[in-house]
């Protein structure tokens, strides 16, 4: 991807894919910002106390990316930096030696992927009261929390991806099984 398709997704209302069709997004540096202040814990309890939390990872990522971006505008034009978004746009619509190029669109891609892992981390199933055959426990440390987990969804919305492509993880031990390794899981499943 361009180097100013990547700062056009941190920093405007772009395009993009969405379980096959195409739909509007706001800019990920938007998204990010709104995110901190929605708190990190979701869809339970009281929705005025929700507000006030603040999302520390994501705020972490916010600083972390504004002082890289800040960094490297400083470095490119040998100037003090604007905002955030003034360093991107810039650095986005300009012309660039190839290694400097090179450098912001690993930049900004890294940028891109932290965002949508912060805010849309992976959805797992989580498989209680099944023994891990490796471990030989169901849970494990102080919290007694849940060893296994199946990594089976796909996007937002949750999609089922195909059975094949199926994993499960031991959060305990650390075992992972590939799909044509599950026949105890169907067994444990079915008792
Ligand atoms: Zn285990």
């Amino acid at each position: 991807m361009s180097l100013a398709s990547l700062a056009q997704q941190l920093c405007e209302p772009h395009l993009t894919m969405h379980a096959g069709r195409i739909g509007k997004a706001q800019a990920l540096l938007t998204e990010l910002r709104e995110h901190i202040s929605h708190g990190t814990h979701e869809g339970g309890g009281n929705g005025t106390k929700q507000r006030i939390l603040v999302n520390a990872q994501a705020l972490d990522l916010l600083n972390t990316i504004t002082t890289e971006a800040r960094t490297a505008y400083t470095d490119r034009y040998g100037q003090p930096a604007p905002t955030l978004e003034t360093c991107i746009n810039t650095i986005g619509k300009g012309d660039h030696p190839p290694d400097w190029q090179h450098y912001f669109e690993q930049q900004y891609q890294r940028f891109i992927t932290s965002i949508e892992a912060t805010m849309r981390p992976k959805k797992l199933r989580r498989l209680d009261n099944i023994v891990c055959p490796s471990c030989q426990q169901a849970t494990f440390g102080n919290e007694r929390e849940t060893c296994l987990y199946l990594d089976c969804y796909t996007g937002p919305d949750r999609e089922l991806r195909h059975p094949s492509e199926w994993t499960v993880t031991c959060q305990a031990c650390q075992a992972t099984w590939a799909h044509k390794d599950m026949k105890w899981l169907i067994v444990a499943l079915a008792q």
